[in-house]
């Protein structure tokens, strides 16, 4: 396994822990779910803190705290869409 895929394989172990303790799923496209996944990771090696890959950040850190995921507004999203902005959060049915 290359270091990069370990470190998706931890993000994603990450995000499948959270869904779960929040009673929710992870999104079944893999390539969609890996799409986001590897954003994370992304900026998690860029930025040192993984932002939200379907949002802009702000370059401003203070204010980039809320786009961290799991983002300030992914809760109220999927309460009310299903699921958060970058569809990898999904309310289960
Ligand atoms: S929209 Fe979803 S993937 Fe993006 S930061 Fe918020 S919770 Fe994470």
């Amino acid at each position: 396994m290359t270091e990069e895929n370990a470190e998706e394989e931890d993000m994603l172990k990450w995000a499948k822990g959270y869904a779960k303790k929040q009673g929710w799923t992870l999104n079944t496209d893999e390539k969609q779910r890996g799409t986001v996944i590897r954003g994370l990771v992304r900026n998690k090696k860029k930025f040192g803190r993984p932002y939200c890959p379907c949002r802009i950040r702000s370059g401003d850190e203070e204010k980039d705290i809320a786009i961290e995921c799991p983002c300030v507004y992914h809760k109220d999203e999927v309460t009310k869409e299903g699921h958060c902005h970058c569809n990898l959060y999904y309310k289960t049915a």
